[in-house]
């Protein structure tokens, strides 16, 4: 039998089986604190409705990176000729490209079974709710339940992707990212609703895999939080790709079928417009997952957009029951869900952690990719906070040139006053790995001038740090204004 059968299979019980913790949700904030708290000795137990290591392992983050670098691979079919390499014709199979993102997650799962049984903590397939305080209900996949109380519980139950009350959209069997990501057709032309983190990552895959994107956002910008120059390099590169992108465009209505045809009427500049395709991908927002959990039986409450209410340390309203991750408000990413954990076991272990203040790094994975750290320039403005930008392009990376990847740039925000580096922005090839050694100076508290005078392999992709930070800077002091800020070079 299978051994989530076999843990799902135990009969109803009246009074509820002891744990030293509970976990609802399984995503990999839970699934760690899972193995962590089970390998110091206590018993613990993850109740999960569907995915073995939730969202990122299954339908998010890492299948999106699977299917993203399949159409990188396309990209250098299509480029080949640029490196000298003759190739006559290639077609895309997309039901190849899903089977390798199947089998990588058939194998992260195997690998996450293992070491619920190496660790001994419990994974009970089945869905959860509170039925009084510390104590949650399982309804498992044949109708039996079980009751759990925990000395602590840690609500983990994730967000999911929001449907707006757009007419027509409910009937219009719109994709999510999980269902896109399961395609095994390439879409003639998608439609994409949602310029942020996820909707641009689709387009670009799909446009790459050579279906026909438009993306439709109600914001002037592309990642709208972003600095305007990120935004329109980000821009450029998907308009490049021929991507079609209608921005400050609010959505009427929808017609039609994804999968068949779908007509999407916006709104835009007073007038109506309608854009046509044949499969509309929803990616605007998300929601939490706690309007099934029964909150109110365990005393924990939640927040006026429906998230667990949690303070700084994590713990709700109720007294032993924590929150992590994407349902505790935490910013949506996975490093985040882990550090989430990192919070409540030390509060747990006669630590005191807070989330305030920690850093939130993060990686938008487009070709080239976005990765950013501390503060962008507008947020330095907003906060009045004057600072030294250093910013070259990636064509002075040596390492980029061998790629013939120079699309880009490299900057950082740096003190005015001195050396500490307070924000960094990388938009270029491997981003998200270059980040990482300023992150590490940033942790470490060292000035700049330290990255800039290091001894860095060449030819390497983080050595172009050592242009950035001797590059020439332009001081941006922060002009006050009635109830706007400027930041003036
Ligand atoms: C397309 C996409 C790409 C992404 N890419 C990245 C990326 O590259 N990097 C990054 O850092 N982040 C990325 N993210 C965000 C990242 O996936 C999440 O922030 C991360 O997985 C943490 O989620 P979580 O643990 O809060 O929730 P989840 O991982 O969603 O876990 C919650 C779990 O709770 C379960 N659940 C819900 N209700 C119940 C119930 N009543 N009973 C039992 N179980 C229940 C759900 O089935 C789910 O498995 C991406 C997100 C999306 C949508």
């Amino acid at each position: 039998m299978n051994p989530i059968e076999s843990s799902s299979a135990t009969a109803k019980t009246t009074q509820p089986e002891e744990f030293d913790l509970v976990i609802l949700g399984g995503g990999t904030g839970s699934t760690i604190a899972a193995w962590t708290f089970a390998g110091e000795g206590k018993r613990v137990a993850v109740v999960e409705r569907k995915y073995i290591g939730g969202s990122c392992p299954n339908i998010a983050c890492l299948p999106s990176k699977n299917i993203i670098h399949s159409a990188k691979v396309a990209t250098y079919f299509r480029r080949s000729k640029e490196f000298g390499i003759a190739l006559k014709d290639f077609t895309i199979d997309m039901s190849g490209v899903r089977n390798r993102k199947r089998n990588m997650v058939i194998g992260l799962n195997d690998m996450y079974m293992e070491n619920y049984w190496k660790t001994g903590a419990e994974f009970i397939l089945g869905s959860g709710r509170f039925v009084a305080p510390r104590t949650v209900e399982v309804t498992l996949a044949g109708g039996t339940t079980r009751q759990l109380r925990g000395t602590n519980v840690i609500v983990s139950t994730g967000t999911r992707a929001a449907l707006e009350a757009i007419p027509g959209l409910a009937g219009a069997r719109a994709l999510t990212h999980i269902e896109a990501l399961e395609l095994d057709e390439i879409p003639e032309h998608l439609l994409v609703i949602g310029g942020g983190y996820v909707g641009v990552e689709m387009s670009q895959a799909m446009r790459r895999f050579g279906s026909k994107v438009t993306v439709i956002d109600r914001s002037e910008r592309l990642m709208s939080k972003e600095d305007p120059d990120v935004c329109e390099a980000l821009r450029s590169l998907l308009e490049d790709e021929g991507i079609d992108i209608v921005l400050n465009a609010r959505i009427q209505r929808v017609s039609g079928k994804s999968g068949q045809s779908i007509s999407v009427v916006v709104e835009q500049g007073g007038s109506e417009k309608t854009l046509q395709g044949t499969h509309l991908l929803v990616a605007a927002g998300r929601i939490p997952n706690t309007e099934e959990l029964a909150l109110e039986r365990a005393g924990v409450e939640r927040t006026g957009r429906g998230y667990v209410k949690v303070d700084e340390r994590l713990e709700t309203t109720a007294p032993g029951v924590w929150a992590i991750g994407e349902v505790a408000g935490s910013p949506q990413f996975t490093h985040i869900s882990v550090d989430d954990f990192r919070i409540v076991h030390a509060n747990l272990t006669g630590g005191n952690r807070r989330t305030t203040g920690r850093q939130v790094p993060y990686c938008l994975f487009t070709d080239p990719e976005l990765a950013r750290i501390g503060l962008s320039e507008t947020e330095a403005a907003a906060q009045g906070i004057p600072y030294r930008l250093f910013k070259v392009p990636m064509e002075s990376n040596l390492r980029a040139r061998t790629l013939s990847e120079t699309r880009g740039f490299l900057k950082a925000l740096v003190e005015a006053n001195n050396d500490r580096i307070l924000g960094f922005t990388a938009f270029g090839v491997a981003a998200g790995e270059i980040l990482a050694a300023v992150q590490v100076a940033m942790i470490a508290g060292l000035p700049y001038t330290a990255l800039r005078d290091a001894v860095l392999t060449h030819p390497t992709l983080v050595e172009g740090l050592i242009p950035l930070f001797s590059s020439a800077p332009s001081a941006h002091n922060v002009v006050e204004t009635s109830g706007a800020q400027i930041s003036a070079a």
